[in-house]
């Protein structure tokens, strides 16, 4: 039988440290926590070897009184917590009284400390969880904690540590997050000797922002400001153009304390549906401050976990938030014509047009001939071969439809049933503030696709696809989809890939919600039947087959998160395509959806329209 026995205290504080002291950064953390907690304004943190032989965090704060120094050290010791109706109301970083004792358990600590207006200051040695004798000692007001040799007494947990570098750069993080959620305090990073990072602490999120992300992605932020039940929310978000290839560009704070919530992250990509590139994830710095009763922070060890009494309530109100600046947001990209400078960069914002700098040039003719509206759109594309048998007879598309294409004679046009559109987590986009338009007027059109249209002292380039595309999928969105079908005189037959005819024939309702009557046919292959009038003839199998991927990547389990993606896939085939002639009224329509601000991104986040100065141009012309 074996032994039971209570553990050494020793081996108890080591394993109770584990939770807490994982990696320096963890050591960082709760010393800046502290430091924080303690009003500094200014916090210095100096790491060597990635934390590993040298952390000392130095701040301006309240300080300890000498006689309660080594208490301080003590596990369950806290300034922070009294009772445990405390605990439902936690307006400090640290509460929990274990992290000085942890630290010190698995590291050699060396504490000077004075609090304001005492003659001097008090000093204390640990090592390994026992404590020196705490003196006298000169020094500033506030304290520095100098932590040498982390895990010196524990090799197992040695083992564990990355390079130098990894587990610098995950202090680093540390910091960079603490500044950005503490923006009147001033914080200072010195690595090896090598000062990184400075935030001003002159109260202003932005300035915070500048000084940890960088200028560039300053500029492509947008401020964000809202408010709740009992909460409020601010901070930055990027532009849809701005997004990122991954999440790591997001911070959420909550009171102050940096935390990884889903909740958050969800109401904030919402915000971006239907704007933003696959794979793309907004950026943001996102403060939400809330009634301290409201959210619970004793979920885990490292305290980056909350809960929400009221999950919904902080969706909405981070969700319209965004969704509201977003919305105010009615700024394009700009082009960038001349080759940035090295120490120019270009912003989120702009779009590089011409990478090398025009030479001074001949004059090239300044009006743009007016395109033929009349001649007629260009046929559609090649019949694929995979629509064997027969290729099914159609009328041509008329030429300029605008918007409802009327049903074609030969044709059995009937209305799909209506599909309603994915259900919204929160109602209503916030109200457009009004503004006044500056005159615009349509000047002619780039390569049949760019619209070029002349507003005061700047010109708009407007992609009609992307913008029409727009303007299908908020309609679609908004009155549901009700795709014109047609019978197709010959049914067509394909036969896809085995994992798309399976998905395509699992969901064959679906399909008949979005235009296509399809069925299985034979081993393999399917029959379309009908289609809706929007899918040019030779483009159904490539439709369907992008369809089929949609519903692959959205998963079986979600048919509502793939319903918005096949709308994107209509929107996409029921607009006006770049290379084909467009009527007037057909641009005017388009254009005048971007210029009122109604349409910025298509809904795969690419913009709908870049912006150009006169100016920009007098530069190029050497007017300037
Ligand atoms: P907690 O922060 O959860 O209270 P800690 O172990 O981190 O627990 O710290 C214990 C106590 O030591 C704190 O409650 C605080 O009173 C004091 N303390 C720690 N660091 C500082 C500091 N930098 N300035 C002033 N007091 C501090
Ligand atoms: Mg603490």
């Amino acid at each position: 039988m074996p032994n039971i026995q209570v553990l050494d205290p020793h081996v108890a504080d080591l394993i109770a440290a584990g939770e807490v002291v994982e990696r320096p950064a963890s050591v960082a953390k709760e010393l800046m926590e502290n430091a924080i907690d303690a009003g500094a304004k200014k916090v210095t943190v100096e790491i060597a070897n990635g934390g590993m032989t040298l952390i000392r965090v130095t701040d301006d704060g309240c300080g300890m009184a000498a006689d309660q120094l080594q208490t301080a050290f003590l596990r369950h010791a806290t300034s922070k917590l009294r009772t445990e109706y405390d605990l439902e109301a936690i307006g400090t970083l640290g509460f929990r009284g274990e992290a000085l004792a942890a630290i010190c358990a698995v590291a050699r600590i060396d504490v000077m400390t004075r609090t304001p207006g005492a003659p001097f200051g008090a000093s204390l040695s640990l090592e390994g969880g026992i404590a020196g004798t705490v003196e006298e000692a000169g020094c500033p007001e506030g304290t520095t904690m100098v932590v040498r040799d982390l895990f010196f007494n524990t090799p197992a947990r040695q083992k564990f540590m990355k390079k130098d570098a990894a587990e610098g750069a995950a202090v680093f993080a540390v910091v960079q997050r603490l500044a950005l959620a503490h923006p009147e305090v001033s914080v200072k990073f010195i690595r090896d000797g090598k000062q990184e990072l400075l935030t001003p602490g002159d109260g202003k999120l932005q300035s915070a922002i500048y000084a940890v992300l960088g200028r560039d992605l300053a500029l492509g932020f947008k401020e964000v400001t809202g408010s709740g039940e009992d909460m409020s929310v601010s901070g930055f978000v990027t532009l849809p153009v701005c997004c990122k290839a991954s999440r790591n560009y997001q911070h959420f704070f909550v009171n102050g304390r940096y935390v990884k919530s889903r909740i958050m992250t969800a109401a904030l990509e919402e915000a971006y549906a239907n704007q933003r590139m696959v794979g793309k994830f907004p950026g943001c710095v996102l403060h939400l401050t809330i009634k301290l009763s409201c959210v619970d922070v004793n979920v885990h060890p490292t305290k980056t976990e909350v809960k929400f009494t009221n999950e919904r309530q902080v969706f909405s109100a981070v969700y319209h938030a965004v969704l509201n600046a977003l919305t105010g947001d009615r700024s394009h990209p700009t082009a960038v014509l001349e080759k940035p400078k090295a120490h120019d960069t270009v912003t989120p914002n702009q779009i590089k047009l011409n990478a090398t700098p025009i030479p001074a040039a001949k004059p090239v003719a300044t009006s743009l001939p007016l395109h033929d509206f009349a001649a007629p759109r260009a046929p559609s594309a090649q019949t694929a071969p995979a629509q064997k048998p027969a290729a099914p007879v159609r009328a041509p598309k008329p030429v300029d439809v605008v918007w409802e294409k009327p049903p074609v004679p030969k044709m059995e046009p009937k209305p799909a049933p209506k599909v309603e559109p994915a259900v919204q987590v929160p109602p209503s986009a916030p109200e457009q503030p009004v503004t006044v338009q500056e005159s615009w007027k349509i000047v002619g059109e780039l390569f049949r696709t760019y619209v070029l249209v002349e507003q005061g002292d700047k010109v708009l380039l407007v992609d009609k696809h992307a913008a029409h595309e727009r303007m299908n999928f908020d309609r679609m969105k908004a009155e549901g989809y009700k795709p014109m079908m047609q019978t197709l005189l010959t049914p067509l037959t394909f036969t896809p890939a085995a994992q798309e005819r399976s998905v395509l024939a699992d969901n064959l309702p679906l399909l008949t919600e979005f235009g296509f009557e399809v069925e299985e046919f034979g081993t393999g292959a399917l029959i379309v039947r009908q289609a809706p009038f929007d899918v040019d003839e030779g483009d159904i199998v490539a439709t369907l087959t992008e369809i089929a991927a949609k519903l692959l990547s959205a998963g079986r389990a979600d048919p509502d998160a793939a319903r918005d993606e096949l709308l994107h896939t209509m929107a996409c085939k029921a607009a006006i395509k770049g290379g084909w002639k467009s009527g007037p009224q057909e641009l005017e329509r388009v254009v005048q959806a971007v210029m009122d601000g109604s349409v910025k991104y298509c809904p795969h986040g690419r913009p709908v329209a870049i912006e150009l100065t006169k100016k920009d141009l007098e530069k190029q012309f050497k007017r300037a």
